[in-house]
């Protein structure tokens, strides 16, 4: 279902993505950034047994978290962007295949397990990153950026 290229998909439905702390709907502010396991620890925080972990990553070095990334949204009633780890899951409550979304403050360390990020470690920082991009939407220098190293 993951597709490569969504600059021309039309949004008709709004994504259920609500501010954590006003319950409000959020507009998107970024692309999203695709997030990888490296190390066996990230994949046994999601469940994966130990053993199957270290093979996984052993054999593949970066290991793509489905269903999770980094996104910056715009909240009305906070006036603010922030950036959000989102975790995508199905809604049991909807049928027809609806998601539901878990949003958790992007911690800095998560950046690190980003694509597309120019400098893990916070080089410059997330804010000025977010700041920077918003006004010359220029994503160039981005593509670069390996994980493998
Ligand atoms: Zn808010």
């Amino acid at each position: 279902m993951t597709r490569r290229c969504d600059r021309n998909r039309k949004r008709s439905k709004r994504r259920a993505i609500y501010c954590p702390i006003h319950q409000c709907y959020l507009d998107s502010a970024s692309r999203k950034y695709s997030l990888f396991a490296d190390k066996p620890e990230h994949l046994q925080q999601r469940g994966m047994k130990r053993l199957s972990a270290l093979t996984l990553i052993q054999s593949c070095t970066a290991v793509p978290l489905t269903g999770e990334w980094l996104e910056a949204f715009w909240c009305q009633d906070c006036q603010a962007r922030a950036w959000y780890h989102v975790r995508r899951y199905e809604n049991p409550q909807s049928r027809g295949g609806a998601y539901g979304y878990e949003l958790a403050p992007a911690p800095e360390s998560l950046w690190r397990q980003a694509s597309g990020v120019i400098q893990p470690g916070g080089n410059p920082s997330v804010g000025e990153f977010t700041r920077r991009s918003a006004r010359n939407n220029s994503y160039q220098g981005v593509r670069g950026f390996s994980l493998i190293g």
